[in-house]
């Protein structure tokens, strides 16, 4: 698994959490002990003695990290707001200047792992849009909180001592490892052990290093994908149109051969036909009144960097568009459409000039923005949602395009 959350564009769509009313069983005066023991562990594990130390010498108490790593998403976020907030105007426009500027290393890339530019951009631009987001936590920190708070204590001294071991082979600093509470860091969020098996240095200075190297996290993220059996002889899969009475398998793992589905009646959203070689899967991820899918071995690719429906989807999405490709045919089922990054945050403005106490516009849609959300829903005589959606949006005076 690379992740066990997704860390920044993804935690940031679904900040809102229930905390876990359980009182930490770790009391912030015990964890010196458990720290100084995995000092220990780390360098029995073949981390540098001075690593380990200056890591693991003073690890304060975090709440944060040990109530993130306890947090159950408030609810779920539906697949029309999640795409509309990763796949927005800005992003594509970021991206394709992206593109622009690194084409050089994406022409090598390409050449050397056969991976298309668009995807691995389109990538980079969703975990850390385009490096400019860093994680909130000092990863060997919080990892050592999660740990000594008892969570999953044994898969993430692995991570943790990993990590160390990076720095004390010289690919990365301690004081670059910033990244979620988790262990996910670097422009492109890998995991410690994913970092270890498949992170490349592509820049020649003979460091693997993902936070500070864009060639490096570029590269390896499409050393990851052509691990996880990315080819590009095939797209990650295509909107297509299904017959009104199907009953035939859907799901990711449904697979039958092209010719198969072709019989089955379904065909490309443009009315084309499908390849006649390869197979696919049917997803519908909205279910049948939304946008129906094939989808390739590619798009298990894009699932394996992150496991869900949605991010592969997602992904796909952006780097269609990066490519040129036009926004999904067939509409969501929804009457209430999602909102981009830059709707979100002037949905808050517009929510603090109407006089709604919901903190600073900061772009997050949290469980402040939530309630004002609703006060002003109740307000207005529209259904009470706490989602910041297009009807409460243009209710408001809302008027950005996208
Ligand atoms: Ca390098």
């Amino acid at each position: 698994m690379m992740k066990i959350v997704a860390a920044f564009g993804l935690a940031a769509l679904a900040t809102a959490i229930v905390l876990d009313a359980r009182t930490p069983a770790m009391a912030s005066t015990s964890i010196d002990a458990c720290v100084d023991r995995l000092r220990v562990s780390a360098i029995n594990a073949g981390v540098s003695r001075s690593v380990a130390n200056e890591a693991l010498g003073i690890v304060a108490y975090d709440e944060r990290a040990v109530k993130f790593s306890r947090a159950q998403p408030e609810f779920k976020t539906p697949l029309w707001d999640y795409i509309a907030f990763l796949v927005d105007r800005k992003r594509i426009a970021d991206g394709q200047r992206m593109l622009e500027r690194h084409s050089a290393t994406l022409d090598r890339i390409e050449e050397t792992y056969r991976v298309d530019r668009h995807v691995v951009v389109a990538i980079w631009g969703v975990e850390s849009d385009f490096g400019q987001v860093e994680g909130g936590f000092h990863v060997p920190h919080a990892l050592a909180n999660v740990i000594c708070s008892g969570r999953r204590a044994k898969f993430f001294q692995r991570e943790l001592n990993t990590i160390l071991g990076l720095v004390t082979r010289g690919d990365v600093a301690l004081a670059d490892l910033s990244g979620s509470w988790a262990g996910a860091f670097g422009q492109t969020q890998f995991m410690p052990s994913t970092y270890k098996a498949l992170a490349v240095d592509f820049d020649g200075d003979g460091r693997r290093d993902l936070v500070n190297s864009v060639p490096d996290a570029l590269a390896s993220t499409a050393n990851f994908l052509k691990d996880a059996g990315w080819r590009d002889t095939r797209p990650w899969g295509y909107e297509v149109t299904v017959p009104s009475g199907f009953s035939g398998p859907t799901g990711r793992t449904e697979r039958a051969e092209m010719a198969t589905w072709r019989k089955r009646g379904l065909r490309k959203v443009d009315g084309s036909a499908l390849p006649s070689a390869g197979s696919a899967a049917l997803i519908r991820p909205a279910g049948k009144g939304g946008p129906s899918f094939l989808v390739t071995r590619n798009f298990d690719a894009l699932y394996r960097y992150n496991v869900a429906i949605s991010y592969a989807l997602a992904i796909g999405h952006l780097a269609d568009r990066l490519g040129g490709g036009e926004a999904f045919v067939t509409a969501w089922p929804t009457d209430d459409a999602g909102l981009s990054r830059a709707q979100r945050l002037d949905l808050q403005k517009l929510l603090i000039a109407a006089g709604y106490d919901i903190g600073d516009a900061d772009g997050k849609i949290g469980p402040m923005t939530r309630g004002g959300i609703r006060a002003a829903e109740e307000d207005k005589g529209l259904p009470v949602t706490g989602r910041a959606g297009q009807k409460i949006y243009r209710t408001l005076g809302g008027q950005l395009s996208e």
